[in-house]
């Protein structure tokens, strides 16, 4: 086989959300694999690139990240959200506010999709935390389905806690890698 043998799909994913919902260390967690506690401001767009091996076939995925939205709504968001293969609408577990405003993120996606349905999911992060109040489980779950989209409840810091966020990603490249 030639070089062509190598080369592999590119899958863009991009995550929204609240800021300090944990957008970052999710990213980063799926990238390294590893938690980092301490995250620096995002300037603008940053992306980072993995490759899995799904069913026998290579993709790569590139994970956008911003923590930019707010400051950097105007110029940045159309580059952000272009060609999006998926998104990934995360809020905190721990942040009834964050949960509050995925209407308006999912509202600003479709916005910029120009009609075309992109493959979502909806994760609820630092499940990890505990006895403080959460926003409950089926509430997302619902609103989840409202929006045709799987739902998780997940940590970046503990993936123990939650559903480990390798295998969402997983499943996300397979729907991509399958569907036509
Ligand atoms: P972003 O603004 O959405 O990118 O949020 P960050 O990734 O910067 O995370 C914001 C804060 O939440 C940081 O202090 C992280 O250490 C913390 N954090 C992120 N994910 C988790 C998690 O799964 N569990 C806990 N306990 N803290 C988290
Ligand atoms: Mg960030």
């Amino acid at each position: 086989p030639g070089p062509g043998h190598l080369r592999s799909r590119i899958f863009k994913i991009i995550v929204i959300g609240d800021s300090g919902v944990g957008k970052t260390c999710l990213t980063y967690r799926l990238w390294t694999g590893r938690f980092i506690e301490k995250t620096e401001a995002t300037i603008g767009v940053d992306f980072r690139e993995k490759v899995l091996e799904v069913e026998g076939e290579r993709i790569k995925i590139q994970m956008w990240d911003t923590a930019g939205q707010e400051r950097f709504r105007k110029s940045m968001v159309q580059h952000y959200y272009r060609n999006a293969h998926a998104i990934f609408f995360v809020y905190d577990v721990t942040d009834e506010r964050s949960f509050q405003s995925l209407p308006v993120w999912i509202e600003e996606c479709r916005r910029h999709s120009r009609g075309y349905d992109v493959p979502s999911v909806l994760v609820g992060n630092k499940c990890d935390l505990h006895g403080v109040s959460r926003v409950s489980a089926d509430v997302a779950r619902k609103f989840a389905e409202a929006h045709s989209m799987p739902f998780f409840e997940t940590s970046a810091k503990s993936p123990q806690d939650g559903d480990n966020v390798e295998d969402i990603l997983m499943m996300v490249a397979q729907r991509l890698k399958n569907q036509k």
